[in-house]
């Protein structure tokens, strides 16, 4: 299973570490969140939680 990093703000992938690792923290692309905390989970988790949130969404509409 390929394990994804997932920026805990905007959700994106396009999380990486920021400096090449030396400060231990992670940069997200999309955002430019920068911290120590990255979600991380497989691709499968991934698709699954992106589903949830479109559901929820979804579910937000309607009220
Ligand atoms: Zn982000």
């Amino acid at each position: 299973m390929t394990k994804v990093l997932v920026c805990p703000v905007c959700k994106s992938t396009d999380v990486e570490l920021d400096a090449g690792g030396v400060s231990g923290k992670y940069y997200c692309k999309k955002c430019g969140y920068v911290g120590s905390f990255v979600l991380e989970m497989t691709e499968g988790e991934f698709e699954e939680m992106l589903k949830m949130e479109k559901e929820s969404m979804e579910h937000d509409e309607n009220k």
